[in-house]
């Protein structure tokens, strides 16, 4: 179970110190914690973890090494400043910046070729769930989005509906359930069958603590990527710590 936190362009330094003193503070283990900071505190915040094993990730890069490029960042940039992992194609980089799943793609291989571990973000919009497109264009952006040959074991993927990401709405379980599916079996297509372990698939969208244990309980649901809950301490731990509980159930009930 991974819980990720996508901190956006938030919070404060001063203010996420005091979320990451929070977080180092309590053990969530065996849950693993991913954190997705504004660039510029990958460093204070890195420096803040210290030895603690929650790992902490860009996000966002550029498609190529370096150069002419203001205002971005390069892969290995993120790497030097302390991140092992990058969060790629959100849906409000999709949106504001334009980004198509090509482009994802080349992000994602500049990022693996600096070793960084990928998370990349699938989704559809309301109008397309509308319309019953939602899985076909979730499939889409998978195939497209996700490079050739991406290592399994450096790939996550976070299906997270545009419609649900910051607006309090979540789909059913249902909905959550089947997407999911699909994605796992698309991930079993793309790796002809041959997925050693797993690939974790997250969902994000509105998730709080009072809906994380039914959708954490799901098949196929392997983590979730936390937006506004995850700038409130309280609420974010109390998301791993059901995300730790749901642990120990499926131990108990493997
Ligand atoms: C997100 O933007 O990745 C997200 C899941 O946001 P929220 O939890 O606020 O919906």
């Amino acid at each position: 179970m991974i819980i990720a936190a996508n901190w956006k362009m938030n919070p404060s330094l001063d203010i996420a110190g005091g979320l990451v003193s929070a977080l180092n503070a309590n053990s969530f283990q065996p849950v693993k914690l991913i954190l997705f900071v504004p660039h510029p505190f990958l460093m204070p915040i890195s420096a803040h973890l210290g030895k603690s094993n929650i790992r902490l990730g860009g996000q966002d890069c550029h498609q190529e090494a370096g150069g002419a490029h203001t205002g971005d960042v390069a892969a290995e940039m993120l790497k030097d400043c302390g991140a092992s992992i990058v969060l790629l194609g959100h849906s409000e980089r999709r949106k504001n910046h334009g980004e198509k799943s090509e482009q994802i793609a080349s992000k994602a291989r500049q990022a693996l070729a600096q070793g960084l571990d990928i998370m990349i973000c699938v989704g559809e919009t309301l109008s397309e769930r509308q319309a019953g497109r939602a899985e076909q264009i979730v499939i889409d952006q998978l195939r497209t989005s996700v490079p050739n040959h991406t290592p399994q074991g450096q790939l996550m993927i976070a299906y997270e509906p545009v419609w649900a990401i910051g607006t309090g709405k979540v789909p059913s379980l249902l909905e959550i359930a089947k997407m999911h599916s699909a994605i796992a079996g698309e991930l079993n297509k793309l790796y002809s069958g041959k997925i050693v372990g797993s690939v974790p698939i997250l969902y994000g969208g509105s998730v709080n603590r009072k809906n994380a244990a039914s959708i954490l309980s799901l098949n196929n649901v392997d983590g979730g990527l936390i937006g506004g809950a995850s700038l409130d301490s309280e609420a974010f731990g109390s998301i791993c710590d059901v995300a730790r509980a749901q642990m120990s159930k499926s131990e108990l009930n493997p």
